[in-house]
């Protein structure tokens, strides 16, 4: 029996990474030309940072970690998310003593034990940005801004902006009271997670997504008729920077993240073509983390986006890169010199394939189509002694004599 992978854990194939790749490569030129840069933080952290960060009251902490014993008996825990690590690593190399704004960007594997199905795995990917050391709520239209930005790049219009303001820990607890308030007569409409969070974290109720308690919440109050004066003064910042640059949104006051960490601003890029794995990126303001970790009181306010969703909606668009030229040769004399002719080229950035194994030519015609050359030329006696072939432009069959030289190959393809 062969031995397969994880359930939840996948394999990305060539055609999928090339996807990944257009992804990463477009998330990370449009980072650094926002003035982000990339941290790279472990992939394992000690469990304690996630419990004080994400919070012990939460479906990630509860019953989504990787936790275990080390060899050393110290709990650890494979990140659920970046944002904790990130902030772990700002506060310990004291970024903030050098300037307390600072944007990062980072990305890598997450873990998650939750039930797999289409777009929700137990390794997934995340891409995110992190503005620390701004309290404006110009810092939130940005981040916002960068992220709008970014999928247009990617080419995915579809996913819309939905925003939300959580408040701040002057105000929330009022918020708090009246939504328990209005739970309390509706506990037994309630799932059994969610008549646990009623105690525990009755705000996360309105994130459940078991029917009967979406159901069960219409007409729950709203944070928004709860904001103080200040964070109403910084939503309303937000949304005004949001309309003087066009980007479209819409606000969804039941929106309460799954993290506890988030403060004020809240927001997620949703999607209707993956049924509930409907977001596709989300992120908000954590003003209080950093000095909850042990670092000195500075804002934030980040997101995250997950590749394998981005992906999905990508379909099976193709991004694979073609060869520029397939080398075929007559015999094992040709082979020798189309080999040196192919090291020559790929030292000058010409993308070339050859035929390793002496294949007939009708087969290295075949593989040439099958790789998508732009162009090919069969290499024969004649060929090696004049120092000159006939170079075939694979569209539309058109032959040009060109010689066997890597200025002249490169100057025809141009
Ligand atoms: P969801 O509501 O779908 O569970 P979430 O609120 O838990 O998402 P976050 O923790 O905010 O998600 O993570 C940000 C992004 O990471 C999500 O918008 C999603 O694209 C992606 N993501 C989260 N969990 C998974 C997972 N298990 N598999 C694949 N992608 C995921
Ligand atoms: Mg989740």
């Amino acid at each position: 029996m062969s031995i397969t992978a994880i359930k939840g854990f996948n394999d990305i194939l060539p055609a999928e990474s090339d996807r990944w790749q257009y992804i990463e490569q477009t998330a990370r030129r449009v980072f650094e030309l926002n003035g982000f840069s990339e941290i790279r933080v472990p992939i394992m952290e000690k469990t304690e940072l996630f419990r004080r960060s994400i919070g012990d009251a939460t479906d990630i902490v509860e019953k989504e970690m990787y936790t275990f014993t080390d060899k050393g008996e110290n709990s650890v825990t494979l990140r659920p998310e970046g944002t904790a690590s990130v902030m772990r690593a700002f506060i310990e190399h004291k970024l903030y003593a050098q300037d307390p704004v600072a944007k990062l960007y980072y990305l890598g594997p997450m873990f998650r034990y939750e039930r797999p199905q289409k777009g929700r795995y137990r390794q997934f990917h995340q891409i995110g940005a992190e503005i620390t050391g701004v309290n404006a709520p110009l810092a939130d239209a940005q981040v916002l801004n960068m992220l709008v930005q970014l999928f247009r790049e990617i080419g995915l219009d579809e996913p819309s902006l939905q925003i939300n303001s959580l408040g701040c820990p002057d105000c929330r607890p009022a918020y708090r009271a009246s939504l328990v308030a209005f739970m309390e007569e509706r506990l037994d409409r309630l799932c059994e997670d969610c008549r646990r969070r009623f105690t525990t974290n009755p705000l996360r109720i309105l994130d459940c997504k078991v029917p009967g308690c979406i159901e069960a919440t219409v007409g729950a109050p709203s944070v928004l008729d709860h904001l103080c004066g200040d964070c109403d003064d910084h939503f309303a910042g937000v949304k005004g920077y949001l309309d003087s640059t066009a980007t479209p949104y819409s606000i969804n006051h039941r929106m309460v993240r799954g993290l506890d960490y988030y403060t004020r601003t809240t927001f997620e890029l949703v999607t209707g073509l993956l049924g509930s794995q409907s977001a596709v990126a989300a992120g908000g303001r954590y003003d209080g983390l950093i000095s909850q970790l042990g670092g000195p009181a500075i804002p934030g306010i980040g997101f995250a986006i997950g590749f394998e969703r981005v992906a999905l909606l990508l379909g099976d668009k193709d991004f694979s890169r073609q060869p520029d030229l397939f080398i075929a040769t007559m015999g094992v004399g040709e082979r020798d010199f189309a080999f040196r002719l192919m090291h020559d080229l790929l030292r000058s950035g010409v993308r070339v394939e050859m035929e390793y194994e002496g294949k007939s030519l009708k087969s290295q015609m075949r593989r040439a189509d099958k790789l998508g050359a732009r162009y090919s030329v069969v290499i024969g006696e004649n060929e090696v002694a004049s120092g000159k072939a006939a170079f075939k432009r694979m569209k539309d069959g058109e032959q040009i004599e060109v010689p066997l030289k890597c200025e002249d190959i490169k100057k025809m393809m141009e």
